[in-house]
């Protein structure tokens, strides 16, 4: 079965940052990660080249940032007060959180930015609503291990659903 719109994919793969010569992540061909063809729920890039992929197929291929999670916008950081965190709150470098505005609070909670903090200081936090991974080029090398179509309820939830996993939302 090839690779085509609404099929399930299950792919093994490492990813590495270019500059760094670092992997970032690692899936196992016991431990695959799975997505949804043409959902735009992956990185388009590499799905791009995955269309018509059958199971055994390898690829190797560098993504550059804007079809990966996209160029770093220096504008996306800003500086926000510390009293703006509850005082229980602990700061740390890379955690993400997520900022709602104030007349959005009953809306979904999509609505929220998610942001991630940059560095903070003893008055400042300075946050970055960039993707961690954007401005990166990125080197995916793997194989096609599993092509299935999607079930209509995976369509429905517009995520896979693997083995042993159940869940409620709708
Ligand atoms: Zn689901």
């Amino acid at each position: 079965m090839e690779i085509a719109a609404n099929r399930v994919v299950g792919l093994s793969y490492t990813m590495r940052d270019v500059s760094q010569d670092e992997e970032l992540e690692r899936y196992d061909k016991d431990d695959l990660d799975y997505y949804i063809h043409g959902q735009q729920g992956f990185f388009p890039g590499l799905e791009r080249a995955l269309e018509g992929c059958v199971v055994g197929d390898t690829f190797d291929i560098v993504l550059e940032p804007q079809d990966a999670f996209g160029e770093y916008n220096p504008k996306e950081v800003q500086s926000v007060s510390r009293d703006e965190f509850p005082d229980d709150f602990e700061l740390e470098v890379g955690l993400f959180i997520e900022l709602v505005s104030a007349d959005a609070q009953d809306a979904d909670e999509d609505e929220g930015v998610i942001y991630w903090i940059k560095e903070f200081g003893e008055k400042e936090v300075l946050i970055d609503g960039n993707h961690p991974l954007a401005g990166k080029k990125l080197h995916f090398q793997g194989e096609v291990v599993e092509v299935r179509d999607a079930t209509d309820e995976e369509l429905a939830h517009g995520h896979v659903h693997t083995d042993g996993c159940h869940h409620d939302d709708a």
